[in-house]
């Protein structure tokens, strides 16, 4: 499985995952179509699915316009509007990429039925706006109580696990945990890493469970009243 990350307005990943075997195409999180059907199209491939972890427009801006133009088929969180859904997602589906399978769990708090890809096989999950290198995605629509357990379930993975996040933010979530937790040298070393990393225009993403076990102050958090302390701090933090 080969994934491939084609960045998109300021600081959107969208991902294409290839499987050689079958010749099958996948993107997720199409926010925008140009961008993903150019990029497919350089290295001939035909993307044959759509997978969205969330309704937001920076998400699914593009699922119209890539199954117009590759005759994808789009599947998408169960409990939330997708554009062009054709296959409604819920706990414990599967979605297939030739021989590979990707197990769907249900991660609340971003939005109400935000849901992430976990191959296990593979080692690989897309977390979309749940997790992120060093933070989290904004509680929209969720509840500290659903976000934090939902971060707790992907922390869980085992920890060689590659987290596929749909945002560059590292840098600033860095300067943020580095501020919430001042002792911890793994923050404070990653922060100097990734600062050099962006000075170069390096992308930081995926990142690992052992990573963020290590160095995301929202799953460090020992339990939800610490988590949601953290993510109000963090919602007016300025670096
Ligand atoms: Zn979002
Ligand atoms: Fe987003």
């Amino acid at each position: 499985m080969e994934i491939v990350a084609v960045p998109a307005f300021s600081d959107n990943y969208l991902w294409l995952v290839h499987d050689e075997a079958s010749g099958e195409t996948a993107v997720v999180d199409p926010g925008d179509a140009a961008p993903v059907l150019a990029e497919a199209d350089r290295r001939g491939w035909r993307i044959t699915q759509v997978w969205n972890t969330h309704w937001h427009p920076d998400h699914t801006g593009g699922n119209i316009a890539i199954k117009e133009a590759a005759g994808a088929r789009i599947s998408g969180p169960a409990a939330e509007n997708i554009a062009g859904r054709d296959i409604a997602l819920k706990e414990g589906d599967e979605v297939r990429l030739g021989s590979h399978v990707g197990r769907v769990i249900e991660v609340p708090g971003h939005t109400s039925g935000h849901i992430a890809l976990i191959f296990d096989d593979e080692r690989v999950a897309f977390v979309g706006d749940t997790l992120f290198a060093m933070g989290c995605g904004r509680l929209f629509e969720g509840t500290p109580e659903q976000m934090y357990r939902s971060l707790q379930r992907l922390a869980a993975l085992p920890e060689d696990t590659r987290l596929y996040c749909a945002h560059e933010y590292t840098l600033a979530n860095a300067q943020f945990a580095a501020h919430a937790d001042p002792e911890n040298l793994a923050i404070a070393d990653r922060l100097e890493r990734t600062k050099r990393l962006r000075d170069e225009g390096v992308i930081t993403v995926p990142t690992t469970v052992a990573q963020e076990r290590e160095t995301n102050p929202f799953v460090r958090a020992t339990d939800v009243g610490e988590f949601a302390r953290l993510r109000k701090a963090k919602d007016s933090f300025r670096s």
